[in-house]
């Protein structure tokens, strides 16, 4: 499988595997990278064909298209709420069964995670890339343990899957329709100028944002339709309800599990 690496904003490149993009942050001392894939290309080949500055490894949460890759790194930086999620997508079974079912890859190469060594990053956290420095921020929505970034400089903010044109918000029964409301508004406090999302080609504005807020905000249950559970590969998933509406002309999906609306 062929990466395909795009300067999106400068010194911002997003670098696509399959069905979703790590970020490549590139500073003057150091670069950042923003999740890893699916793990089932080389990653760093790709990554050294930019920058062959030391790498700072970030995963914004423990979904398996984000954590797939982190067997090439030696150190890896993850929210420890997800810690014992990420161990779980990245075992071999779930693996296996992962690929297949989301991206249609049978047979991949097994890869060995224990030699990565995984270190706990929470809110607050600041990597000085030398002309770039990244705020570590968390958002709790999509799952109970998203992480989000902050360059100032550049008034840019990664966002990972908690800002998309698909919104799944259904992982973890810690999570509420409040929850994310509240990691949204969080977010739009920032002076915002790009969003980069990891299934998303091109940025989003700080106007997405907020309206994605508010729809999420005003989502009633009456108003849903139950998604059919066969999209929903790992688990049991029978009480997701799905929401779609235009914003900015584009359609979005945003995906909840019924016990979830509690906003009324
Ligand atoms: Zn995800």
């Amino acid at each position: 499988m062929q990466l395909i690496i795009k300067e999106i904003t400068p010194g911002y490149f997003h670098i696509k595997e399959a069905k979703v993009h790590v970020t490549l942050v590139v500073g003057s001392k150091k670069a950042l990278l923003w999740d890893t894939g699916y793990g089932i290309t080389d990653l760093m080949s790709a990554i050294r064909s930019i920058t062959m500055l030391p790498l700072i490894v970030i995963n914004s949460h423990s979904h398996i298209d984000h954590i797939g890759g982190n067997f090439a790194f030696d150190e890896v930086y993850i929210n420890p709420t997800a810690l014992a999620s990420a161990a779980f997508f990245n075992s071999a079974p779930i693996r296996e069964i992962g690929l297949i079912r989301t991206i249609n890859v049978h047979h991949a190469v097994k890869r060995d995670y224990s030699l990565t060594r995984m270190t706990a990053v929470r809110e607050g956290k600041i990597f000085d890339l030398g002309d770039k420095t990244v705020e570590v921020i968390e958002i709790p929505g999509h799952t109970e343990a998203d992480l989000a970034l902050w360059i100032k400089e550049d008034e840019v903010m990664l966002t990972a899957d908690a800002v998309n044109y698909v919104m799944w918000l259904y992982f973890s029964d810690q999570v509420k329709q409040s929850t994310i409301v509240k990691s949204l508004t969080k977010l739009a406090e920032y002076p915002i100028k790009n969003i980069i999302a990891s299934h998303r080609h091109t940025p989003l504005s700080h106007h997405y944002l907020v309206e994605l807020r508010d729809v999420i905000a005003n989502l009633r249950k009456e108003t849903c339709i139950a998604v059919d559970p066969s999209a929903m590969p790992l688990s049991d998933h029978t009480d997701l309800l799905e929401f779609h509406t235009l914003i900015l002309h584009k359609e979005v999906q945003i995906v909840m599990r019924e016990n979830q609306f509690d906003i009324y």
